[in-house]
């Protein structure tokens, strides 16, 4: 069994969650047993071991968790991007659509500077929007974001292609 198959086993599918119809894709069975958590970190260590990264940048919540393992064991820096209000400092926002209404990210206008190669990390992508405001503002500040980095990637809503026609690589481990 190759390491995406092993990841993908304990990837736990809750129905219903958090309305009817939501097939949510929960991801806590991945960090609660260490031998799984190990080589999930593993599979985002080896591909960007050698990417010549300044930063990793996580998206509000579930990327916080990956993102700052991953930054720490490449001796990279953190950068939080974050739900609307939560930032102190000067902020940039991006806003986008939801299915119901929509939501805005922030990041702090010093997390980075032009010319950072910065990999932009989050558990799942599904519209893709939300990744695509993250790359947004990272991009305002100058930065280059290098890849867009998930564990799940739910093809059918099509939102890799959406962050592939906006220009920015999508890595995933499973679908
Ligand atoms: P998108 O912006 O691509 O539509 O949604 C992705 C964002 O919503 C990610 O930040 C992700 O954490 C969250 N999300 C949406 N659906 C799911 C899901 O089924 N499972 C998990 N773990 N996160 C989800």
């Amino acid at each position: 069994i190759n390491p995406q198959e092993f990841i993908k086993q304990h990837v736990r599918t809750v129905p219903d969650w958090p309305q009817a119809g939501i097939q949510f894709r929960d991801i806590t069975p991945l960090l609660q047993d260490p031998q799984v958590f190990r080589v999930l970190i593993d599979i985002f260590l080896e591909r960007y071991a050698s990417a010549n990264l300044q930063y990793v940048a996580g998206l509000d919540a579930r990327g916080f968790i990956l993102g700052s393992v991953i930054a720490y064991e490449l001796n990279l820096g953190f950068i939080p991007i974050r739900k609307k209000g939560k930032l102190p400092f000067h902020t940039i926002a991006e806003e986008y659509d939801l299915e119901y209404g929509n939501a805005t990210v922030e990041l702090h206008t010093d997390a980075c500077k032009a010319g950072d190669r910065v990999l932009l990390v989050d558990d799942l992508i599904a519209t893709g929007g939300t990744m695509i405001a993250g790359k947004k503002l990272l991009e305002r500040l100058g930065a280059t974001v290098v890849e867009a980095a998930v564990i799940v990637d739910l093809p059918e809503l099509g939102g890799s292609q959406l962050i592939r026609d906006a220009g920015l690589e999508v890595f995933k481990v499973c679908d």
